[in-house]
């Protein structure tokens, strides 16, 4: 469609320029018909009107003057040129026109050349009143031209001068002698008229871009229509009439059939370019309509996009923020509650990466399709991303609702899932949180609930709870490990690690100290005994634990030393609970008596804590342990409470320096003095005593200064498991 538009405003006044140019060869052939004297060449009719030599002359200068002022290109001193034309066209002619009004004779019309036909009584090449009217128009249009302020009057001005020669042209043509005759103020001449005609339209259509032209040459359809209908309605009749008349004076046709056919045929030609101008404009609308509409899909699509699940077609968070919003407000005008369910798929991961990523998609939407037929039409399914769901009830009645609901949504989730040949089978964890009871702010409800959802997850999956405060991440996580320790407990999920103990004096490995690892089942990372022993701790899972560890580590010793290695002792560490525990020296005759391992090779590691907030009870187990002939020091020692006298009363094998005091030595001298004055209790109390955490040459330099027996430390090595204590056993022995 482009194609009809591409009529650019450069090709207008490229049109203007050959007008111009026209102009410029007519004149030069009315002049050659003056030298000549070729009447033809001054007329076109010969006997008719000739155009006077100094029209002649003020039209050549017109049509050099457009020229001269039009195209993009022109040089200032051009365009200056142009306009010093169009100045000389209408000194001229007002010239002339003043000779007519005081009937004068300047002498211009012989300024040129005489005019050697014209009547004695008549100014031989006098330019005729309608022809130095013509050339005061056009100079000023021209003049005009390049103006700001006077440009589109210029226009108006050749606009109207244009309509005027064709005007008089259509009489030329009628025969209408008394238009273009004027008596004693000379007639026009047939190329007069047309050069007036072309020089004006050429005025017109170098500005094509601004003003009235503008309607007729923009690039629109409308522009389009009107370039199409504008030559149509002035040739067409002028064309046609002049037909009827030439045919009627020649006698060749009657006037009404000339006149019914005439009529015909315009109203035909009109048809023909109306239907014409319409067929483009409808072609236009449909494109524009089909743009719109794909702006409009665009549109719609980005909005989808911004509020929707691009798999499930489920609304997202965004949008479910939106709703939560707005239930929130609704609930609150009407006192009442609305209800969000935090959905969380039990094992999906293992449909992805066992099936791919294409079965787990078709899960999901299916999933999707589940969740909506349980719920209401009002209530809103939102899929947040991977395996989450959340569905918001507006208008809760009771709490009980959402239990009901969470309850069928499981219900639904666990129905198998065709996917191939094979059926699947998925649980969820769904934590509900309910305004205005567990949160005001949808963003508080959106917690609450996802803590109640893992606080379900935790308690062993397909399961629904309601929020309760107890079920901060925190709390949850705790749970979790705990319930995981639980099973790791059954199937083999610890494991010990073994750090070595080094001889200050020497540098041989003197001991090892059994440090337990726990790696959850789920594939989550590895947690630290820093944080699962306090769980342990807390839920009594301890006691069965330390019993597992200290038989462990046990059995792996007697089997080093069945396998040949040098006897060391092993350490375990001995947590409160198991202290207290009131059997704990017969857990421990029942670990040596198992394993087989000699007394002598168990040291056993209570924190100085432990041992003083049960002193009592300390000294009579210790001296129970000291009587089945392991040994026990005291972990983490600087970091309780420890009177001197309490410390000489128990009487333990070794001190172990807490790791806190080793970090920044040599250079704190708070930790250095600590340190000695430890090394020296343990010296006067007739005690071993170790440090742990050694991780530079200079801290160990510090401490075999200072006279401590034993180093532990990743300066020497971090704890290992059993095999890799191994290799660096037997290197050292
Ligand atoms: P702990 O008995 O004082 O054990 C020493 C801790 O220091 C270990 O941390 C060990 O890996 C770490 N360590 C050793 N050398 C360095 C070192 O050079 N730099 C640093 N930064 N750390 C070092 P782990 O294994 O994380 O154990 C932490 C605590 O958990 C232990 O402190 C102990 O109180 C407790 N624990 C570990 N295993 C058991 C167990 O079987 N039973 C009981 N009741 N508690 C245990
Ligand atoms: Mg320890
Ligand atoms: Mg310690």
């Amino acid at each position: 469609m482009d194609h009809l538009l591409s009529f650019s405003p450069d090709r207008y006044s490229r049109i203007a320029q050959i007008l111009s140019l026209t102009v410029l060869g007519i004149c030069t052939l009315g002049f050659v018909g003056w030298v000549w004297y070729g009447p033809i060449l001054t007329s076109f009719v010969a006997g008719f009107y000739q155009m006077k030599i100094n029209t002649i002359f003020t039209l050549a200068c017109g049509a050099v003057s457009l020229w001269c002022q039009i195209g993009r290109h022109r040089r200032p001193a051009v365009r200056t040129a142009g306009r010093g034309l169009a100045v000389i066209m209408v000194v001229l002619g007002l010239l002339n026109l003043s000779q007519y009004l005081w009937n004068i004779n300047i002498g211009i019309d012989e300024l040129l050349r005489g005019d050697p036909f014209a009547a004695p009584h008549q100014f031989p090449g006098r330019t005729s009143v309608p022809s130095s009217c013509g050339i005061i128009a056009a100079g000023l249009a021209l003049l005009g031209l390049q103006h700001k302020k006077w440009n589109s009057r210029a226009v108006k001005l050749a606009a109207v001068s244009a309509c005027v020669w064709i005007g008089l042209g259509v009489a030329y043509l009628y025969g209408l002698a008394s238009l273009y005759q004027f008596n004693a103020f000379g007639g026009l001449a047939i190329p007069t008229i047309i050069c007036f005609i072309l020089l004006n339209i050429g005025v017109l259509l170098s500005q094509a871009q601004q003003g009235f032209m503008f309607y007729f040459t923009n690039r629109s359809y409308a522009g389009l229509a009107a370039r199409r209908l504008l030559p149509t309605a002035i040739l067409a009749p002028v064309l046609l009439n002049w037909l009827v008349l030439f045919g009627h004076e020649a006698e060749m046709i009657d006037i009404r059939t000339a006149l019914a056919i005439e009529t015909i045929i315009i109203a035909l030609v009109l048809t023909i370019v109306v239907g014409w101008c319409a067929r483009s404009l409808l072609a236009f609308e449909r494109l524009v309509s089909i743009k719109q509409s794909e702006k409009v899909q665009a549109l719609e699509k980005a909005a989808r996009l911004a509020h929707y699940d691009a798999l499930t077609g489920l609304p997202n968070r965004v949008l479910l923020n939106e709703r939560l919003g707005e239930a929130i407000k609704a609930a609150g005008r009407k006192a009442g509650s609305v209800s969000l369910l935090f959905i969380d798929l039990d094992r999906f991961k293992p449909i992805n990466d066992t099936h791919g990523h294409q079965a787990g998609d078709n899960v999901l939407i299916q999933i999707g399709q589940r969740l909506r037929e349980v719920v209401r039409e009002t209530d809103t399914v939102a899929r947040l991303g991977g395996d989450e769901f959340v569905v918001l009830l507006a208008e809760t009645r009771a709490t009980d609702d959402a239990g009901l609901i969470a309850g069928k949504l499981i219900t639904a989730i666990e129905q198998p899932y065709k996917v191939g040949e094979e059926e699947m089978y998925l649980s969820a964890s769904i934590g509900i949180s309910v305004f205005p009871k567990d949160g005001m702010e949808p963003q508080t409800l959106m917690e609450h609930a996802d803590a109640a959802m893992y606080y379900a997850k935790s308690l062993g999956k397909r399961n629904y709870q309601f929020y309760a405060p107890h079920m901060t991440h925190e709390a949850v996580r705790r749970a979790s490990i705990e319930r995981q320790m639980r099973m790791a407990l059954d199937e083999g999920g610890f494991v010990v690690e073994y750090q070595p103990k080094v001889s200050v004096s020497n540098g041989r490995l003197i001991g090892v100290e059994a440090l337990v690892r726990f790696k959850p089942t789920d594939g989550r990372q590895p947690v630290s005994p820093v944080e699962f022993i306090p769980i342990a701790e807390e839920s009594g899972l301890i006691v069965p634990l330390g019993r597992w560890v200290l038989e462990e580590a046990c059995r792996q010793n007697k089997a080093w030393q069945n396998a040949g290695y040098v006897p060391l002792p092993v350490s375990v560490n001995v947590s409160a609970a198991q202290f207290r525990s009131g059997n704990f020296a017969d857990v421990v005759h029942h670990a040596l008596k198992t394993t087989g391992l000699s007394p002598a090779y168990l040291d056993l590691e209570i924190t100085e804590t432990t041992v003083m907030q049960n002193f009592d009870y300390a000294i009579g187990l210790m001296r129970q342990l000291q009587g089945l002939g392991v040994s026990v020091s005291i972990d983490d020692f600087g970091t309780g409470s420890s009177s001197l006298s309490k410390l000489k009363l128990f009487s333990a094998d070794t001190l172990k320096i807490d790791r806190s005091f080793i970090r920044d030595l040599p250079h704190n001298r708070d930790d250095a003095a600590i340190t000695c004055a430890i090394i020296d209790l343990a010296r006067n109390l007739n005690q071993r005593v170790i440090a742990e955490g050694v991780e530079t040459q200079e801290q160990f330099a510090f401490l075999q200064e200072h006279g401590c027996d034993e180093v532990q430390g990743f300066y020497f090595s971090a704890p290992l498991p059993a095999e890799k204590f191994e290799s660096m056993y037997a290197r050292q022995w």
